[in-house]
Protein backbone atom coordinates (compact mmCIF):
# COMPACT_ATOMS: atom_id res chain seq x y z
CA UNK A 1 0.00 0.00 0.00
CA UNK A 2 1.19 3.34 -0.78
CA UNK A 3 0.99 5.44 2.40
CA UNK A 4 0.74 9.39 2.32
CA UNK A 5 1.66 10.86 5.70
CA UNK A 6 -0.96 13.36 6.95
CA UNK A 7 0.72 15.93 10.19
CA UNK A 8 3.42 16.35 11.88
CA UNK A 9 1.84 18.78 14.44
CA UNK A 10 -0.91 19.73 16.64
CA UNK A 11 -2.04 23.74 17.91
CA UNK A 12 2.09 24.71 17.51
CA UNK A 13 3.31 21.72 19.39
CA UNK A 14 5.54 19.71 16.93
CA UNK A 15 5.23 16.07 17.12
CA UNK A 16 8.56 13.75 18.47
CA UNK A 17 7.93 10.81 15.48
CA UNK A 18 7.56 12.04 12.45
CA UNK A 19 8.95 15.84 12.17
CA UNK A 20 12.53 15.04 11.00
CA UNK A 21 11.25 13.06 8.03
CA UNK A 22 11.99 14.02 4.57
CA UNK A 23 9.73 16.16 2.01
CA UNK A 24 11.11 13.14 -0.64
CA UNK A 25 9.91 10.58 2.07
CA UNK A 26 13.37 9.33 1.66
CA UNK A 27 16.09 7.98 4.87
CA UNK A 28 17.35 10.58 6.97
CA UNK A 29 21.50 10.30 7.53
CA UNK A 30 23.18 10.89 10.78
CA UNK A 31 23.85 14.51 9.31
CA UNK A 32 20.14 15.46 8.81
CA UNK A 33 19.02 13.65 11.64
CA UNK A 34 21.75 16.10 13.95
CA UNK A 35 20.97 19.10 11.66
CA UNK A 36 17.42 18.70 13.45
CA UNK A 37 18.46 18.11 17.00
CA UNK A 38 18.99 14.56 16.57
CA UNK A 39 20.63 12.83 19.72
CA UNK A 40 20.59 15.92 21.43
CA UNK A 41 18.43 14.28 23.94
CA UNK A 42 20.98 11.62 24.48
CA UNK A 43 24.33 13.52 25.00
CA UNK A 44 21.75 15.92 27.41
CA UNK A 45 20.57 12.57 29.56
CA UNK A 46 24.37 11.37 29.92
CA UNK A 47 25.09 14.49 30.98
CA UNK A 48 22.47 16.20 33.13
CA UNK A 49 20.25 13.15 34.32
CA UNK A 50 20.48 9.27 36.18
CA UNK A 51 18.82 6.52 34.73
CA UNK A 52 16.12 7.21 37.74
CA UNK A 53 14.95 10.59 36.57
CA UNK A 54 14.75 9.87 32.57
CA UNK A 55 12.58 6.92 34.09
CA UNK A 56 10.47 8.92 35.96
CA UNK A 57 10.12 10.91 33.20
CA UNK A 58 9.13 7.89 31.71
CA UNK A 59 6.68 7.16 33.87
CA UNK A 60 5.09 10.96 33.82
CA UNK A 61 5.11 11.19 30.22
CA UNK A 62 2.45 7.85 30.52
CA UNK A 63 3.90 6.56 26.87
CA UNK A 64 1.94 3.49 26.84
CA UNK A 65 3.29 0.32 24.63
CA UNK A 66 2.68 1.03 21.21
CA UNK A 67 3.07 -2.52 19.78
CA UNK A 68 -0.91 -2.87 20.93
CA UNK A 69 -0.97 -4.07 24.76
CA UNK A 70 -0.97 -0.35 26.12
CA UNK A 71 1.66 -1.29 29.24
CA UNK A 72 3.02 1.80 30.50
CA UNK A 73 6.79 2.04 29.55
CA UNK A 74 7.50 3.90 32.55
CA UNK A 75 6.52 1.34 34.67
CA UNK A 76 7.93 -1.43 32.63
CA UNK A 77 11.42 -0.02 33.30
CA UNK A 78 10.74 0.73 36.58
CA UNK A 79 10.57 -3.21 37.17
CA UNK A 80 13.96 -4.05 35.22
CA UNK A 81 15.83 -6.12 37.71
CA UNK A 82 19.45 -3.25 37.84
CA UNK A 83 21.65 -2.60 39.88
CA UNK A 84 24.91 -4.38 40.99
CA UNK A 85 23.53 -7.88 42.11
CA UNK A 86 22.24 -8.33 38.25
CA UNK A 87 24.12 -8.58 35.40
CA UNK A 88 23.76 -6.01 32.77
CA UNK A 89 21.18 -6.73 30.28
CA UNK A 90 19.57 -6.29 26.74
CA UNK A 91 16.86 -4.26 24.61
CA UNK A 92 15.42 -5.86 22.57
CA UNK A 93 13.44 -3.60 19.81
CA UNK A 94 10.21 -5.58 18.90
CA UNK A 95 10.12 -4.82 14.85
CA UNK A 96 8.29 -7.91 14.33
CA UNK A 97 5.63 -5.81 12.45
CA UNK A 98 3.18 -8.82 11.69
CA UNK A 99 -0.02 -7.25 12.95
CA UNK A 100 -2.68 -7.83 10.31
CA UNK A 101 -3.45 -4.37 8.63
CA UNK A 102 -0.43 -2.66 10.17
CA UNK A 103 2.16 -0.74 8.94
CA UNK A 104 3.54 2.46 11.20
CA UNK A 105 6.87 0.77 12.34
CA UNK A 106 7.78 0.30 8.89
CA UNK A 107 7.85 3.94 8.11
CA UNK A 108 9.87 4.92 11.19
CA UNK A 109 12.27 2.20 10.62
CA UNK A 110 13.12 3.16 6.55
CA UNK A 111 13.44 6.90 6.98
CA UNK A 112 14.06 7.63 10.60
CA UNK A 113 16.08 4.41 11.65
CA UNK A 114 18.39 7.18 14.04
CA UNK A 115 15.62 8.33 15.70
CA UNK A 116 15.15 4.53 17.07
CA UNK A 117 18.91 4.00 18.01
CA UNK A 118 18.83 7.32 20.05
CA UNK A 119 15.59 5.90 21.66
CA UNK A 120 17.00 2.35 22.32
CA UNK A 121 20.41 3.95 23.88
CA UNK A 122 18.48 5.74 26.22
CA UNK A 123 16.59 2.95 26.95
CA UNK A 124 19.69 1.13 27.74
CA UNK A 125 21.18 3.51 30.17
CA UNK A 126 17.67 3.98 31.78
CA UNK A 127 17.53 0.02 32.26
CA UNK A 128 21.53 -0.65 32.55
CA UNK A 129 21.43 -2.60 29.24
CA UNK A 130 24.69 -3.28 27.76
CA UNK A 131 23.66 -4.25 24.39
CA UNK A 132 20.57 -4.11 21.78
CA UNK A 133 19.20 -6.23 19.34
CA UNK A 134 16.33 -4.82 16.89
CA UNK A 135 14.35 -8.18 15.94
CA UNK A 136 13.42 -7.26 12.16
CA UNK A 137 10.42 -8.73 10.53
CA UNK A 138 12.22 -10.26 7.50
CA UNK A 139 9.89 -8.75 4.74
CA UNK A 140 11.66 -5.67 5.67
CA UNK A 141 14.22 -5.63 3.70
CA UNK A 142 14.77 -1.73 2.69
CA UNK A 143 14.34 -1.56 6.43
CA UNK A 144 17.25 -3.63 6.62
CA UNK A 145 19.54 -1.96 4.74
CA UNK A 146 18.73 1.59 6.16
CA UNK A 147 19.40 0.07 9.73
CA UNK A 148 22.58 -1.55 8.62
CA UNK A 149 23.54 1.53 7.49
CA UNK A 150 22.74 3.98 10.47
CA UNK A 151 24.23 1.48 12.57
CA UNK A 152 27.57 1.80 10.81
CA UNK A 153 26.94 5.62 11.03
CA UNK A 154 26.38 5.64 14.44
CA UNK A 155 29.34 3.43 15.32
CA UNK A 156 31.86 5.61 13.14
CA UNK A 157 30.75 8.92 14.97
CA UNK A 158 30.77 7.44 18.06
CA UNK A 159 27.64 7.37 18.91
CA UNK A 160 27.55 3.49 19.27
CA UNK A 161 29.86 1.11 21.19
CA UNK A 162 32.55 2.03 23.77
CA UNK A 163 31.82 5.08 25.41
CA UNK A 164 28.70 6.59 23.79
CA UNK A 165 29.13 10.31 23.31
CA UNK A 166 32.55 10.53 25.69
CA UNK A 167 30.50 9.29 28.67
CA UNK A 168 30.98 6.34 30.82
CA UNK A 169 28.21 4.13 29.07
CA UNK A 170 28.59 1.20 26.35
CA UNK A 171 26.15 -0.02 24.08
CA UNK A 172 26.38 -1.41 20.73
CA UNK A 173 23.05 -2.36 18.65
CA UNK A 174 22.93 -5.22 16.36
CA UNK A 175 20.10 -6.55 13.56
CA UNK A 176 18.57 -9.68 13.84
CA UNK A 177 15.95 -10.57 10.90
CA UNK A 178 13.07 -13.09 12.02
CA UNK A 179 12.40 -16.00 9.83
CA UNK A 180 8.31 -14.68 9.04
CA UNK A 181 6.43 -15.94 12.05
CA UNK A 182 3.56 -13.84 13.35
CA UNK A 183 4.23 -15.43 17.17
CA UNK A 184 7.84 -13.84 16.70
CA UNK A 185 6.25 -10.54 18.16
CA UNK A 186 5.32 -12.35 21.03
CA UNK A 187 8.23 -11.19 23.72
CA UNK A 188 8.67 -13.94 25.08
CA UNK A 189 8.87 -16.11 21.62
CA UNK A 190 11.16 -13.16 20.10
CA UNK A 191 13.14 -13.96 22.21
CA UNK A 192 13.47 -17.74 22.52
CA UNK A 193 14.08 -16.88 18.46
CA UNK A 194 16.75 -14.44 18.95
CA UNK A 195 18.67 -16.94 21.40
CA UNK A 196 18.56 -19.81 18.31
CA UNK A 197 15.18 -21.48 19.48
CA UNK A 198 11.81 -22.33 18.51
CA UNK A 199 9.21 -19.42 18.41
CA UNK A 200 7.31 -20.78 21.25
CA UNK A 201 6.19 -18.35 23.66
CA UNK A 202 8.02 -18.68 27.64
CA UNK A 203 5.62 -18.80 30.69
CA UNK A 204 5.67 -14.94 32.64
CA UNK A 205 6.51 -14.36 35.21
CA UNK A 206 9.75 -14.39 35.42
CA UNK A 207 8.73 -10.98 32.52
CA UNK A 208 11.92 -10.58 30.38
CA UNK A 209 12.69 -7.50 32.77
CA UNK A 210 13.44 -9.86 35.45
CA UNK A 211 15.06 -12.68 33.42
CA UNK A 212 15.03 -12.59 29.64
CA UNK A 213 17.12 -13.47 26.55
CA UNK A 214 20.57 -15.62 28.13
CA UNK A 215 18.89 -15.13 31.13
CA UNK A 216 19.81 -11.41 31.67
CA UNK A 217 17.21 -8.68 32.44
CA UNK A 218 15.48 -8.04 29.06
CA UNK A 219 13.42 -4.78 28.37
CA UNK A 220 11.67 -5.39 25.11
CA UNK A 221 9.57 -2.57 24.07
CA UNK A 222 8.42 -1.92 19.86
CA UNK A 223 9.44 0.84 17.76
CA UNK A 224 6.98 3.16 18.11
CA UNK A 225 7.44 2.87 21.54
CA UNK A 226 11.40 3.39 21.35
CA UNK A 227 10.84 6.26 18.75
CA UNK A 228 9.00 8.56 21.23
CA UNK A 229 11.73 7.82 23.70
CA UNK A 230 14.23 11.44 22.57
CA UNK A 231 11.59 13.56 22.72
CA UNK A 232 10.65 12.54 26.55
CA UNK A 233 13.97 13.09 27.85
CA UNK A 234 14.65 16.12 26.17
CA UNK A 235 11.54 17.62 26.62
CA UNK A 236 9.98 15.80 29.53
CA UNK A 237 7.33 13.67 30.81
CA UNK A 238 5.06 16.32 31.49
CA UNK A 239 5.36 18.38 28.05
CA UNK A 240 4.71 14.52 26.50
CA UNK A 241 1.85 13.77 28.11
CA UNK A 242 0.45 17.38 27.74
CA UNK A 243 0.79 16.55 23.98
CA UNK A 244 -2.56 14.62 23.93
CA UNK A 245 -3.85 18.07 25.14
CA UNK A 246 -6.88 16.41 27.45
CA UNK A 247 -7.89 14.34 24.74
CA UNK A 248 -7.00 11.40 26.74
CA UNK A 249 -5.45 10.36 30.19
CA UNK A 250 -2.48 8.37 27.66
CA UNK A 251 0.19 10.74 26.80
CA UNK A 252 1.58 11.85 23.67
CA UNK A 253 0.83 10.86 19.83
CA UNK A 254 0.20 7.95 17.91
CA UNK A 255 1.11 7.06 14.52
CA UNK A 256 -2.48 6.12 13.57
CA UNK A 257 -3.22 4.57 10.25
CA UNK A 258 -6.39 4.14 7.80
CA UNK A 259 -6.75 1.23 5.22
CA UNK A 260 -9.30 -0.14 3.50
CA UNK A 261 -12.40 1.20 1.05
CA UNK A 262 -11.24 5.18 1.82
CA UNK A 263 -9.88 7.75 -0.60
CA UNK A 264 -6.46 7.90 0.96
CA UNK A 265 -4.91 5.42 3.14
CA UNK A 266 -2.13 6.11 4.72
CA UNK A 267 -0.76 7.17 8.08
CA UNK A 268 -1.09 9.99 10.47
CA UNK A 269 0.72 11.61 14.07
CA UNK A 270 -2.07 13.02 15.64
CA UNK A 271 -2.83 13.60 19.58
CA UNK A 272 -3.66 10.07 21.47
CA UNK A 273 -7.14 10.05 21.93
CA UNK A 274 -8.62 11.58 18.40
CA UNK A 275 -11.11 9.44 16.88
CA UNK A 276 -12.12 7.39 14.52
CA UNK A 277 -14.43 9.58 12.47
CA UNK A 278 -11.84 12.49 12.61
CA UNK A 279 -8.88 9.99 11.23
CA UNK A 280 -11.32 8.50 8.17
CA UNK A 281 -11.94 12.71 7.44
CA UNK A 282 -8.29 12.92 6.98
CA UNK A 283 -8.72 9.84 5.08
CA UNK A 284 -10.98 11.39 2.89
CA UNK A 285 -14.15 9.43 3.73
CA UNK A 286 -14.96 6.46 2.43
CA UNK A 287 -14.81 5.81 -1.76
CA UNK A 288 -17.23 7.48 -3.35
CA UNK A 289 -20.77 5.21 -4.03
CA UNK A 290 -19.38 2.91 -0.01
CA UNK A 291 -21.25 3.82 2.57
CA UNK A 292 -19.17 2.01 6.34
CA UNK A 293 -20.39 -0.82 8.03
CA UNK A 294 -17.31 -1.72 10.56
CA UNK A 295 -14.26 -1.06 11.71
CA UNK A 296 -11.16 -2.35 13.01
CA UNK A 297 -9.72 -0.10 15.54
CA UNK A 298 -6.19 -1.45 15.59
CA UNK A 299 -5.14 -4.90 13.71
CA UNK A 300 -6.71 -8.46 13.19
CA UNK A 301 -6.56 -9.19 16.76
CA UNK A 302 -8.93 -6.46 17.95
CA UNK A 303 -12.47 -6.31 17.37
CA UNK A 304 -15.02 -4.69 15.24
CA UNK A 305 -16.29 -1.91 15.70
CA UNK A 306 -19.62 0.16 14.41
CA UNK A 307 -20.25 3.39 12.48
CA UNK A 308 -21.80 4.55 16.24
CA UNK A 309 -18.56 4.47 17.66
CA UNK A 310 -16.97 6.87 15.17
CA UNK A 311 -16.74 9.13 17.86
CA UNK A 312 -14.62 7.39 20.69
CA UNK A 313 -11.36 8.48 21.82
CA UNK A 314 -8.95 6.08 20.01
CA UNK A 315 -7.02 5.26 23.63
CA UNK A 316 -6.34 2.17 25.50
CA UNK A 317 -9.21 2.67 27.94
CA UNK A 318 -11.80 3.94 25.61
CA UNK A 319 -11.60 1.36 22.89
CA UNK A 320 -11.29 -1.33 25.50
CA UNK A 321 -14.64 -0.18 27.47
CA UNK A 322 -16.26 -0.44 24.20
CA UNK A 323 -15.68 -4.31 23.76
CA UNK A 324 -12.55 -3.82 21.61
CA UNK A 325 -8.77 -3.14 22.24
CA UNK A 326 -6.93 -0.42 20.41
CA UNK A 327 -3.95 -2.62 19.56
CA UNK A 328 -1.60 -1.11 16.95
CA UNK A 329 -3.92 1.81 16.15
CA UNK A 330 -4.61 1.51 12.58
CA UNK A 331 -7.96 1.16 11.20
CA UNK A 332 -9.38 -1.17 8.83
CA UNK A 333 -12.34 0.28 7.22
CA UNK A 334 -14.66 -2.05 6.26
CA UNK A 335 -17.59 -0.76 3.55
CA UNK A 336 -21.17 -2.18 3.24
CA UNK A 337 -20.40 -4.00 -0.03
CA UNK A 338 -18.08 -6.69 2.05
CA UNK A 339 -19.18 -9.80 3.77
CA UNK A 340 -18.13 -10.07 7.64
CA UNK A 341 -17.82 -13.92 7.15
CA UNK A 342 -15.62 -13.69 4.80
CA UNK A 343 -13.23 -11.15 6.73
CA UNK A 344 -13.25 -13.19 9.74
CA UNK A 345 -12.36 -16.43 7.41
CA UNK A 346 -9.49 -14.35 6.12
CA UNK A 347 -8.32 -13.56 10.00
CA UNK A 348 -8.70 -17.04 11.53
CA UNK A 349 -7.00 -18.64 8.66
CA UNK A 350 -4.16 -16.27 9.33
CA UNK A 351 -4.32 -17.09 13.25
CA UNK A 352 -4.90 -20.64 12.27
CA UNK A 353 -1.55 -20.62 10.30
CA UNK A 354 0.59 -18.76 12.62
CA UNK A 355 -0.47 -20.58 16.07
CA UNK A 356 3.04 -21.93 17.39
CA UNK A 357 1.25 -24.99 18.31
CA UNK A 358 2.40 -25.39 21.73
CA UNK A 359 -1.16 -25.43 23.76
CA UNK A 360 -3.91 -27.58 22.76
CA UNK A 361 -6.63 -24.58 22.46
CA UNK A 362 -4.60 -22.11 20.58
CA UNK A 363 -3.19 -25.17 18.44
CA UNK A 364 -6.42 -27.45 17.53
CA UNK A 365 -8.90 -24.78 18.55
CA UNK A 366 -8.42 -22.32 15.55
CA UNK A 367 -8.03 -24.50 12.72
CA UNK A 368 -11.40 -26.11 13.84
CA UNK A 369 -12.81 -22.26 13.77
CA UNK A 370 -11.45 -21.68 10.34
CA UNK A 371 -12.87 -24.85 8.97
CA UNK A 372 -16.42 -23.78 10.07
CA UNK A 373 -16.05 -20.19 8.99
CA UNK A 374 -14.95 -21.54 5.55
CA UNK A 375 -18.30 -23.70 5.86
CA UNK A 376 -20.63 -20.25 6.54
CA UNK A 377 -18.42 -18.72 3.65
CA UNK A 378 -19.56 -20.87 1.27
CA UNK A 379 -23.55 -21.03 2.35
CA UNK A 380 -22.76 -24.62 3.73
CA UNK A 381 -22.69 -24.29 7.25
CA UNK A 382 -24.74 -26.20 9.75
CA UNK A 383 -27.58 -25.35 12.59
CA UNK A 384 -25.42 -25.12 16.09
CA UNK A 385 -22.25 -24.13 14.03
CA UNK A 386 -22.53 -20.33 15.36
CA UNK A 387 -23.01 -21.73 18.86
CA UNK A 388 -19.64 -23.94 18.39
CA UNK A 389 -17.93 -20.86 17.10
CA UNK A 390 -18.92 -18.91 20.43
CA UNK A 391 -18.01 -21.28 22.23
CA UNK A 392 -15.02 -22.45 20.43
CA UNK A 393 -14.00 -18.59 20.74
CA UNK A 394 -14.91 -18.45 24.75
CA UNK A 395 -12.47 -21.41 25.64
CA UNK A 396 -9.47 -20.41 23.48
CA UNK A 397 -10.04 -16.50 25.30
CA UNK A 398 -7.69 -14.88 27.88
CA UNK A 399 -6.76 -17.32 30.40
CA UNK A 400 -7.19 -20.30 28.65
CA UNK A 401 -4.30 -20.43 26.48
CA UNK A 402 -0.38 -20.18 26.88
CA UNK A 403 -0.05 -16.34 25.16
CA UNK A 404 -2.19 -14.21 24.24
CA UNK A 405 -2.44 -15.26 20.52
CA UNK A 406 -5.55 -17.40 20.56
CA UNK A 407 -7.61 -14.59 22.79
CA UNK A 408 -6.31 -11.91 20.10
CA UNK A 409 -7.89 -14.31 17.15
CA UNK A 410 -11.17 -14.61 19.36
CA UNK A 411 -11.83 -10.76 19.41
CA UNK A 412 -12.72 -10.56 15.80
CA UNK A 413 -14.58 -13.46 15.86
CA UNK A 414 -16.82 -12.83 18.59
CA UNK A 415 -17.39 -9.10 17.80
CA UNK A 416 -18.51 -10.55 14.42
CA UNK A 417 -20.63 -13.03 15.55
CA UNK A 418 -21.92 -10.20 18.19
CA UNK A 419 -22.45 -7.41 15.69
CA UNK A 420 -23.31 -9.18 12.61
CA UNK A 421 -24.83 -12.62 13.44
CA UNK A 422 -27.47 -12.40 10.45
CA UNK A 423 -24.58 -12.92 8.07
CA UNK A 424 -23.09 -15.78 9.44
CA UNK A 425 -26.96 -17.19 10.00
CA UNK A 426 -27.12 -16.87 5.95
CA UNK A 427 -24.49 -19.11 5.59
CA UNK A 428 -26.26 -22.04 6.73
CA UNK A 429 -29.49 -21.60 5.36
CA UNK A 430 -28.01 -21.66 2.13
CA UNK A 431 -29.24 -18.16 1.19
CA UNK A 432 -27.43 -16.61 -1.34
CA UNK A 433 -24.96 -14.03 0.52
CA UNK A 434 -25.57 -10.20 0.16
CA UNK A 435 -21.81 -9.41 -0.16
CA UNK A 436 -18.93 -10.35 -1.96
CA UNK A 437 -15.56 -11.94 -0.30
CA UNK A 438 -13.15 -9.38 0.33
CA UNK A 439 -10.69 -10.27 2.92
CA UNK A 440 -8.39 -7.85 4.77
CA UNK A 441 -4.77 -8.43 3.16
CA UNK A 442 -2.95 -10.05 6.20
CA UNK A 443 1.01 -9.72 6.69
CA UNK A 444 1.21 -6.45 4.50
P1 LIG B 1 0.69 -8.23 27.75
O1 LIG B 1 -0.43 -7.34 28.16
O2 LIG B 1 0.79 -9.58 28.39
O3 LIG B 1 2.07 -7.49 28.07
C1 LIG B 1 2.40 -6.23 27.58
C2 LIG B 1 3.76 -5.84 28.08
O4 LIG B 1 3.68 -5.49 29.45
C3 LIG B 1 4.80 -6.94 28.00
O5 LIG B 1 6.03 -6.39 27.64
C4 LIG B 1 4.87 -7.49 29.41
O6 LIG B 1 6.12 -8.04 29.73
C5 LIG B 1 4.60 -6.25 30.21
N1 LIG B 1 4.00 -6.58 31.50
C6 LIG B 1 2.71 -6.94 31.72
N2 LIG B 1 2.53 -7.19 33.04
C7 LIG B 1 3.73 -6.95 33.63
C8 LIG B 1 4.20 -7.03 34.97
N3 LIG B 1 3.38 -7.39 35.97
N4 LIG B 1 5.48 -6.75 35.21
C9 LIG B 1 6.32 -6.37 34.22
N5 LIG B 1 5.93 -6.29 32.92
C10 LIG B 1 4.66 -6.58 32.64
O7 LIG B 1 0.61 -8.33 26.19
P2 LIG B 1 1.56 -9.14 25.17
O8 LIG B 1 1.17 -10.58 25.17
O9 LIG B 1 2.99 -8.78 25.40
O10 LIG B 1 1.15 -8.49 23.79
C11 LIG B 1 -0.11 -8.69 23.23
C12 LIG B 1 -0.36 -7.56 22.28
O11 LIG B 1 0.51 -7.64 21.19
C13 LIG B 1 -1.74 -7.51 21.72
O12 LIG B 1 -2.36 -6.44 22.39
C14 LIG B 1 -1.57 -7.22 20.24
O13 LIG B 1 -2.25 -6.04 19.88
C15 LIG B 1 -0.10 -6.98 20.11
N6 LIG B 1 0.46 -7.47 18.86
C16 LIG B 1 1.09 -6.56 18.07
C17 LIG B 1 1.68 -6.96 16.88
C18 LIG B 1 2.36 -5.95 16.00
O14 LIG B 1 2.72 -6.28 14.87
N7 LIG B 1 2.55 -4.72 16.47
C19 LIG B 1 1.63 -8.30 16.49
C20 LIG B 1 1.00 -9.19 17.33
C21 LIG B 1 0.40 -8.79 18.52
Amino acid sequence: MSSHLFSTSTNGETHPLTYRLREDRGYVDLDEFEQKDGYEALRTTLRELSPDELIDNMKTANLRGRGGAGFSAGVKWSLTARGDDHPRGYIACNADEMEPGTFKDRLLLEETPHLLIEGMILAGYANNAYRGYIFLRSEYVLAAQRIERALAEARKAGILGSRVCDSDFDFDIFLHTGAGRYICGEETALINSLEGRRANPRSKPPFPGQSGAWGRPTVVNNVETLCNVPAIALRGGDWYQSLSGGRSDDGGTKLYGVSGRVKRPGLVEMPMGTTAGELLELAGGMRDGLELKTWLPGGGSTGFLLPEHLDLALDFDTIGGAGSRLGTGLLAVVAHNQSVVSLTRNLEDFFARESCGWCTPCRDGLPWAARILHALENGEGEEGDIELLESLASNIGPGKTFCAHAPGAAMPLETAIKHFRHEFEAGIRHRQREAHAEPIPVGS
